[in-house]
Order: C-alpha cells, then structure tokens, then sequence
C-alpha cells in the first residue's frame, strides 16, 4: 500500500530527523512518510510576521498547504526569558543576528542575568505546531518545557540555548540530556505528542 505523505514545512533536516525519531510509532502504524520541503520540491520563502508562536506555525503551515494536496505540519519554537521580558521568544532564531553563534548568544544572556537571582532567573522553552489539512482546516498544539537560565554553559548535546537551559527535575541542561531523554520532555516532544493524539482521532476515522 502507498504511503500517505505529510509534509514537515522544515528545510533543517536535523529538526526533522529529531521530529521523526519522536514520532516513529506514529509514522509507522499509520504508514506515514513525513518528508521535507525538499523533498516534496518546494522552494518557499516564507514571511514569519506573526506576533505569536501559533501565527508562526499557521503561516508556515498555510502558506506551504497552498503549494501542494498533502497534510503539512510546521513548528515555530524559541526561549522566553521572565529577566529579560520574556525575550527573545519568536525572535529566538534571529536574535543577535542568525550568524551569531551561540556561544555568543548564550554568554551574552549570562551576562545579561550576572544580577539576577535564583527566583529571577526562570525561563522556558516554547513550541507550538500547526497542522493543515487538505480541506482547509487548521489546528494547532503548544508544548512547554519550564527551567531558569544556568549559570554558566553545560553540556554538549542538543543545539542553541540548550547548554544555558537548566531543568531543575533532571538537575542539568537540557544540553546534558541525552537526545531521548530531552525529546520526552521537550516543548517539541510535548507539541508533537498532543498533534499525535489529534492526528489519531483524524486518522482512525479515515
Ligand atoms: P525555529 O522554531 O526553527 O524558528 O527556531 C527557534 C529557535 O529557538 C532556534 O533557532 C533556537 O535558537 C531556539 N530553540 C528552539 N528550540 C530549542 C531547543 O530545543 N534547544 C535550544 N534552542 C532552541
């Protein structure tokens, strides 16, 4: 039997791969081939002007829904820091510029916290993910991961802000975590596991 398509509106193949080891359960007994937007042959630049991370996520999702007949899934995460007003948030992926590296950008915030204290430092990850469906409709679905911004850089797994992302549960950085064990309780891993349980209702109908 042909597998059904969904499009992952992503052209980061690491997120996707992330995206797809979270979700293989999913892909497998339903028989679902996630794929990128390369893979799917679609070039877009997409204008990410929304002021929250569920505009984002639905204009991604929107916008690459009208170039093809397939379901399409599209995310928009970042980090709210409570010292810094909740920044960078939806601009986490552009802050200090998107050729920064994040050595830069994570001392830069360490320093911007040098002051603050233990009950001022609390921070947390954010992803929201849309899905549009062949007929128009849209859902989405947000997932949190809560923590404080650390001291200093630990670790070396995951990516961005992860080595300054402290979860006091685990006693470490999400950059500590091993790659299954963050995906458990990641904002993404939360998102994702709530899309499944709605995509489960669309499928089981189906
Ligand atoms: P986008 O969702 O691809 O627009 O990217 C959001 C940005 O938020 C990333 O470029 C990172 O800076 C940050 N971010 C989102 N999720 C994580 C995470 O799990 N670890 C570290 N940084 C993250």
């Amino acid at each position: 039997m042909e597998k059904t398509k969904i499009i992952f509106a992503t052209g980061n193949e690491g997120k996707l791969n992330e995206i797809r080891e979270i979700m293989s359960d999913f892909l497998e007994n339903y028989n679902i081939d996630l794929i990128s937007l390369k893979d799917a042959g679609i070039h877009a630049d997409i204008v990410e002007n929304g002021s929250t991370f569920e505009e984002n996520a639905v204009i991604k999702a929107k916008e690459i829904s009208k170039l093809s007949d397939c379901m399409v899934l599209a995310d928009d995460s970042g980090l709210e820091i409570d010292y810094m007003n909740g920044a960078p948030g939806i601009y986490s992926a552009r802050f200090l510029g998107e050729d920064t590296s994040y050595d830069v950008k994570n001392n830069y915030i360490l320093d911007k916290l040098a002051d603050a204290k233990d009950g001022e430092r609390g921070a947390r990850f954010v992803c929201v993910i849309a899905c549009a469906f062949p007929d128009g409709n849209i859902i989405t679905e947000r997932g949190i991961i809560e923590g404080s911004i650390a001291y200093k850089l630990t670790g070396e797994n995951g990516f961005g802000f992860d080595p300054i992302f402290y979860v006091p549960e685990f006693g470490c950085t999400t950059a500590e975590l091993a790659p299954e064990e963050k995906n458990k309780i990641s904002h993404r891993g939360l998102a994702l596991m709530a899309m499944m349980n709605r995509l489960e209702e669309y499928f089981g109908d189906k």
